[in-house]
């Protein structure tokens, strides 16, 4: 059954199963492909509506559509919610008893299956394998295929695994599907999956109804976890919400605090037991309202429609983490925030964990790029949503309306002289010490320590009393975020002019850097657009 099916049919299976009238966007030209034999490497942000990609092509081919997928936690929802709309679907993976899964294999060699979830450990297992060799299979859908590459944040060993299927099944088609969309992690799925022949469909990444906020640590002057706090009491009280942490103590902290002030939140990391992951994430998709603070470990694959906000207390580690995180807003298509504190402390800190990397020279010179993006999306004073497409390839003509910086311009003004100044007050002081020390010498500020190194006696002491001591950490916060000042691999935190600096030094470049934003833009402006 390779042949064509007539439209009116596939729109018979959409409306009849799902009660949609029509595909969105690329959906229906995905099925088509499908339906009619052909791979398929499918590129679409999260909410997009993937899932029905292959799907509908499972219903209309013969035999059992096999969707491999990472998300054990939520295959059962995914079966239970398509057997309510009468799809036979089943699932294979390491939460069903022996019992329970010998049921599954029975129902999938008697050909009563539509679809069969599986994790990908369990599928590439011989005995799955050869179930499916004796099975007929309509097609291999590979969800959240970005996982077979190391360059992504998400990498996963067994996914490698399902090259596998194309030596196996070269007859049968093969869809790919992520909304992870760079260059690298697309040519790594085309290589290992051998979809060299796959059609490529890329839906814009664009999710026009989030609202893209960065705001300086310390704008709140009570420090982050009350700039989060008036942020969701201005914009999103009662709200859904989803706050990102870098570590489990702060995660920790954050859903305590939170709750203390009568916002109801809920911790989830790693170090939970399953039990304790479980609720939290039963009781986020159940309630209204609830925030949930996570760490990374949380929301691949969480499918609850109205989150109104994801924060980040910390820095992703990408700009396609970032993304990632921050489309679990809004899929619903409502305006929703994504909101990020972000200063000095956390530039250093990204800066010299990449510095104590002990991963080969290769792989941290990619990791060095990813990083200068994801700073250089936090510092620019042009749109973020621009900033961001066009790091995934894509380009916004005009600027947004709908971002911090759309929003409320930031001023630049021309840093040369004072950037000089902090280049070489770290030099003179012999590129050992960190962002406070600099800047006590900086203002000239004669503390014990200063005048315990001697440091007042040196020329650069007192050049820069013209600014204040929040101008300065703007200053060297934007000097590390633009790779004019590097940090040290031993983790002291002490800031070192690099080679960089040099053309700046001898004043051969000019250097414009952006204002400090000290109000965030008032939140009815902000929301009404
Ligand atoms: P993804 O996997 O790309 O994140 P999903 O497949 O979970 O997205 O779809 C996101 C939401 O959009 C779901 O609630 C889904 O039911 C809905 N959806 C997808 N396609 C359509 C469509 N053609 N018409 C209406 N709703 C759709
Ligand atoms: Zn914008």
């Amino acid at each position: 059954m390779t042949a064509s099916v007539p439209d009116a049919q596939v729109l018979h299976v959409l409306k009849s199963v799902w009660g949609y009238e029509q595909f969105r966007g690329v959906q229906q030209d995905i099925v088509r492909a499908v339906v009619g034999g052909e791979n398929a490497l499918v590129l679409m942000p999260t909410g997009g509506g993937k899932s029905l990609c292959y799907q509908v092509p499972s219903l209309l081919r013969k035999g059992v559509g096999v969707v491999v997928s990472p998300l054990i936690a939520l295959m059962k929802d995914q079966v239970d919610a398509l057997r309510e709309n009468g799809v036979r679907a089943a699932y294979l993976n390491s939460s069903l008893s022996p019992d329970a899964a010998r049921e599954v294999e029975a129902a999938l060699l008697s050909g009563e299956l539509d679809l069969l979830y599986a994790a990908p450990e369990r599928l590439l297992t011989p005995r799955t394998l050869d179930l499916l060799a004796r099975s007929e299979v309509a097609l291999f859908a590979i969800d959240e295929a970005h996982c077979v590459s190391q360059w992504g944040h998400d990498f996963r060993p067994e996914y490698q695994g399902l090259g596998v299927l194309a030596e196996r099944f070269p007859d049968l088609p093969r869809l790919a599907l992520t909304a992870t969309a760079d260059e690298r992690t697309r040519a790594d799925i085309i290589r290992v999956l051998s979809l060299e022949d796959a059609h490529l469909f890329v839906s814009s990444f664009d999710r026009p109804n989030i609202q893209y906020r960065i705001q300086q640590k310390g704008a709140g002057k009570a420090g982050p976890k009350s700039e989060l706090l008036d942020f969701i009491r201005a914009e999103h009280p009662g709200e859904a919400g989803i706050v990102y942490c870098l570590s489990r103590r702060s995660v920790e902290e954050t859903a305590q605090w939170l709750s203390a002030q009568g916002v109801a939140a809920l911790p989830y990391h790693a170090g939970l037991s399953p039990r304790e992951r479980n609720s939290a994430q039963e009781r986020f998709l159940q309630e209204e309202g609830l925030i949930v603070v996570a760490t990374v470990a949380f929301g691949m694959g969480i499918d609850k429609s109205n989150v109104r906000f994801v924060a980040h207390l910390d820095l992703p580690k990408s700009l396609e983490g970032y993304y990632q995180e921050t489309g679990r807003a809004g899929r619903d298509g409502l305006p929703s925030t994504a909101w990020m504190t972000y200063g000095l402390a956390d530039v250093v800190n990204v800066r010299r964990m990449l510095a104590q990397s002990e991963a080969p020279e290769h792989v941290k010179r990619v990791e060095a790029g990813k990083l200068d993006s994801l700073l250089a999306y936090c510092e620019t004073a042009s749109c973020r949503r621009q900033v961001l497409l066009g790091y995934f390839g894509e380009t916004l003509p005009e600027p947004c309306g709908n971002c911090d910086t759309c929003l409320n311009p930031p001023q630049t003004f021309d840093a040369t002289r004072p950037a000089q100044m902090a280049l070489s007050a770290a030099i003179r002081t012999g590129n050992r010490f960190g962002a406070a020390h600099l800047t006590d010498v900086l203002l000239g500020n004669a503390t014990e320590r200063v005048r315990g190194l001697g440091h007042h006696q040196l020329p650069t002491f007192g050049v820069g009393k013209m600014l204040p001591d929040r101008a300065w950490r703007n200053i060297m916060r934007q000097l590390v975020a633009l790779g004019y000042l590097t940090t040290d691999a031993a983790g002291h935190g002490s800031l070192i002019a690099s080679a960089k600096a040099g053309p700046l030094l001898k004043g051969e470049e000019t250097l414009w850097l952006r204002e400090d934003v000290l109000t965030p833009p008032s939140s009815k402006k902000a929301r009404r657009s």
